[in-house]
């Protein structure tokens, strides 16, 4: 299996009809693989050999889909860079990929000449913004328009096909190396679990393609057919009005753009009903939200994949199982026909069903590594599992329950309190836009459960009404003893809420 394969059948069967839409730019099945040929051959000409790494530094757009083919085409290794990072923290990332080739958009230009300085494997930087040659780099469009078509070098399976930094929601995010084995398993599986995904709809591309649920959702629409529409960056305007004007059936987006989504104050003057397949994932989402999400998308079926750089998906929580509500709104569904999913103690025994422990996963998806950090690897690679980091069970049905990440649990007064929880049962307010519950060091009991709220608009409960309304739902130790309340969560590139950020402003505060 080779990632290009799906163009090869896709120009065979439908060389006509638009395969990526940008703005008003649309580009049929037959365009992008000749661009993809070409661009090859100009990477090729730039240098790239097989297994080199490709960086790519650029808000989502059809060049991504472009150059992420044209890569494996020349069976080279794409490596999205976050676009969210500091020109530092770029400059490490491309040291640390020896990235050969840098393509680079508009909007950080200006740091090449630091990254020409710094990255001493760096050969050549394409300017894809606007496509044409300036600030000494090769033009996009010029590179393109200059090179010869090549063949497509079909290297696949075990292949290194991406190298993708994980989230660095917990700390420095390391390198991923991810095979062409494990995106197409990923993607496969992810089609077969959710049972409302279409072939030949129209997917709006909106969570940032450096990231695993955005690299997946666009590789299982690739392997399905269709159109994929992209947008630059995430406002929940642009994607209502991309959703009304391209008749999308499929939207994938991380919960934290869910709820701006639904809190927009115009949604209901939006026609969503071309909607079909709304996917949502990577981090935890409160039943409360969900619930409202799908009051919005009411015509659309819902899966939730969970999942992880190091493994793509591994479970999805399916259509019908979003239908029958209750408690399967709290759970990230079931492990994917590919991959094996546990659930073990500190001796990485299997717990029963219903018992918590840490999630293990095994099987294709599972990452080659983590690129130059052999020690890490074994960390988590342990007798033959990928070990998640995320505690959680699973039920006597296969239904898998993330509660926390371990590094996410708070031990106070002796009692484990999940993060999650106590989240869930302050979402359920009606006051409460958005929140977040974090440890917070504390004399007296080793940590503080604190909270860090939203309100809706208009709302003004205070902290004291917030924490009875969660000791009416959950035991009295879970409660938050104190409540903060921001105007918004700091969140990451990948939309996940940064909790470290938050526990330093709390220690700050503290004193
Ligand atoms: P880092 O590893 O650098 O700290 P990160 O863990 O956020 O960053 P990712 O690989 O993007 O990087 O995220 C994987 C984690 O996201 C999982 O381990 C899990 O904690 C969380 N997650 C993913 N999907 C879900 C889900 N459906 N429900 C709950 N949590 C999820
Ligand atoms: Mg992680």
């Amino acid at each position: 299996m080779y990632s290009t394969q799906f163009l090869h059948r896709a120009l065979q069967q439908a060389p006509d009809r638009p395969m990526t839409v940008c703005g008003d730019r649309v580009r049929t099945t037959r365009d992008i693989a000749d661009r993809v040929a070409r661009l090859s051959g100009g990477l090729q000409g730039l240098g790239v050999s097989e297994g080199d790494r490709v960086a790519v530094l650029a808000l989502n757009s059809d060049r991504n889909h472009e150059i992420f083919l044209a890569c494996w085409w020349a069976g080279a290794v794409v490596n999205p860079v976050n676009i969210r990072w500091s020109g530092r923290e770029i400059a490490d990332s491309l040291r640390d990929a020896g990235a050969v080739v840098l393509l680079v958009d508009d909007d950080f230009v200006d740091m090449v000449p630091a990254f020409r300085e710094q990255c001493a494997d760096l050969r050549a930087v394409v300017h894809c913004g606007n496509g044409v040659a300036g600030h000494g780099m090769a033009g996009y469009e010029e590179l393109i328009a200059a090179s010869e078509p090549v063949p497509d070098k079909r290297i696949g399976g075990d292949a290194m096909g991406a190298l993708l930094y994980t989230g660095g929601t917990t700390g420095v995010s390391k390198g991923v190396m991810v095979s062409h084995r494990n995106l197409l398993t990923a993607a496969l599986g992810t089609q077969a679990a959710c049972q409302s995904v279409f072939a030949g709809g129209v997917n709006l591309v909106v969570s940032p393609m450096f990231h695993i649920a955005g690299l997946v959702a666009w590789a299982t629409q690739n392997l399905l057919g269709g159109t994929q529409v992209f947008l630059p960056t995430f406002s929940p305007r642009a994607v209502l009005e991309a959703i009304q004007r391209h008749r999308v059936t499929t939207v994938g987006a991380v919960p934290v753009m869910l709820q701006m989504l639904v809190a927009h104050p115009d949604i209901e003057s939006y026609d969503l009903s071309s909607v079909k397949s709304v996917r949502y994932g990577a981090s935890p989402i409160s039943p409360t939200l969900l619930q409202r999400a799908m009051r919005v998308f009411r015509n659309s079926g819902f899966a939730q994949g969970y999942g992880m750089t190091e493994t793509a998906h591994i479970s999805v929580l399916g259509r019908e199982d979003h239908l029958a509500g209750g408690e399967l709104l709290r759970s990230a569904g079931r492990a994917l026909p590919h991959c094996e999913l546990r659930v073990v103690d500190a001796d990485d025994v299997e717990v029963p069903a219903g018992v918590l422990g840490e999630i293990v996963t095994r099987g294709d998806h599972v990452m080659l590594g983590y690129w130059n950090r052999p020690e890490e690897t074994a960390a988590v690679l342990r007798n033959g599992w990928m070990h998640t980091g995320d505690v959680g069970y699973v039920d006597r049905h296969g239904y898998v329950f993330v509660v926390d990440r371990i590094k996410d649990m708070i031990i106070t007064g002796g009692e484990n309190v999940y993060s999650t929880e106590v989240e869930n049962a302050l979402a359920a307010h009606p006051a409460v836009e958005a929140c977040s519950v974090i440890g917070v060091p504390d004399t007296r009991w080793g940590e503080r459960v604190h909270s860090v709220v939203v309100l809706r608009e208009g709302a003004r409960p205070d902290a004291e009404e917030l924490r009875a309304h969660v000791r009416g739902l959950i035991a009295g130790y879970k409660v938050p003893r104190t409540v903060e309340f921001l105007d918004a969560l700091p969140v990451s590139a990948a939309g996940k809420v940064l909790k470290r950020d938050l526990r330093a402003a709390a220690c700050r505060a503290d004193g």
